[in-house]
């Protein structure tokens, strides 16, 4: 018995989002199509050539405790002691006063600007 299953993605047809109807292959697991319920255009999705695990979380150990002293790299993950969060470094900025600041990523926090490369006086 198949069932049929509705759900909303971007049609490249319609190049809007729409309800699609999705079918799976029999015998091919892997393959779904999607079926436009607005225009009737097809498209066929391989799952296996899609990436089965999501992008690696950084984890823990993979961060860099985060000092305002230290310098850190674009793409760096860093672990906020204080916030108990991680993050991962988005860009660098110069600051108005001269000195430098990284805007990180924050799972909890989301994007937070801190400063690095402080220097004490
Ligand atoms: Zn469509």
């Amino acid at each position: 018995m198949s069932k049929t299953k509705y759900l909303t993605q971007h049609c490249v047809s319609c190049n809007r989002d729409a309800k699609m109807e999705i079918r799976l292959v029999e015998g091919a697991d892997s393959q779904v199509w999607y079926r436009c319920t607005r225009c009737h255009h097809s498209m066929m999705v391989d799952r296996s050539l899609q990436s089965a695990e999501p992008a690696a979380k950084p984890t823990r150990d993979s961060c860099i405790a985060y000092e305002p002293a230290n310098k850190y790299d674009v793409g760096v993950s860093i672990y906020h002691t204080d916030w108990d969060d991680m993050g991962m470094v988005t860009s660098k900025e110069r600051t108005s006063s001269g000195g430098n600041a990284i805007w990180v990523s924050f799972e909890k926090n989301g994007s937070r600007r801190l400063i690095e490369n402080l220097q004490e006086d």
